[in-house]
């Protein structure tokens, strides 16, 4: 296990750490700090759940931001029949668009450092900025991780991760940057869509087309 797979680790469930990642935690100083501060952004995280939020449609967003996902057997096996479809779709995707690929390039190359280098999370300005772009977060879309801003592509966008039923998927929202079409590349284990939002794009990085279906399918449920 490398410093940026431990980071990513950590990122996902910092209290559930496998014997692999708590062996590199013992001999790396740095990802020590990590793994401190991802465990403080998980009280932040818990905390937050606590707060209550007010009625009316913000309040919701937030709430599902927040929410954990609760996901039946039944529901997945549903959800795993429709999407395998949309997989077989995902296969014809071919050509590897630059702003999609360099998407990928920031879960693979910058992520664990835009966790490590940014503020604290701020739930409120995300479910502003979803409430904008017109998209959603539900609750079935899972446990959302980490929220935070980064720079992407010349331009801020927001960085979520998500942990879903089915693995890690990172979401860059970019309110700024319209979208004429969806886009797609597959690189360095990684797939990537870039999709249109009413207002901006959102790019989804996951580690199967699958993924990246249901992600966006969700996204667009709202
Ligand atoms: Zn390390």
């Amino acid at each position: 296990m490398n410093c940026l797979d431990l980071r990513r680790a950590a990122m996902l469930d910092p209290r559930r750490l496998d014997t692999e990642a708590l062996a590199h935690v013992e001999r790396c100083d740095a990802c020590r700090d990590f793994l401190a501060q991802a465990l403080e952004l998980e009280a932040q995280i818990e905390h937050a759940l606590r707060t209550p939020v007010p009625h009316g449609l913000e309040a919701r967003v937030v709430r599902n931001a927040l929410e954990s996902p609760r996901f039946t057997r039944r529901h997945a096996l549903a959800a795993g029949l429709a999407l395998a479809t949309a997989a077989g779709v995902a296969l014809l995707w071919k050509r590897n668009d630059p702003l999609a690929l360099a998407g990928i390039d920031f879960v693979v190359f910058e992520e664990a450092q835009a966790i490590a280098d940014a503020k604290p999370a701020d739930v409120k300005v995300l479910a502003r900025v979803v409430r904008e772009m017109g998209v959603s977060l539900p609750a079935q879309l899972g446990e959302i991780r980490y929220v935070g801003t980064c720079p992407f592509d010349g331009l801020t966008a927001h960085h979520v991760l998500v942990k879903t039923p089915l693995g890690k998927v990172t979401l860059l929202l970019i309110p700024s940057r319209p979208l004429a079409s969806r886009a797609v590349a597959s690189a360095h284990g990684f797939e990537a869509a870039v999709v249109p939002a009413a207002v901006g794009s959102v790019a989804i990085i996951a580690s199967t087309p699958r993924s990246i279906a249901r992600a966006e399918t969700l996204l667009k449920s709202g």
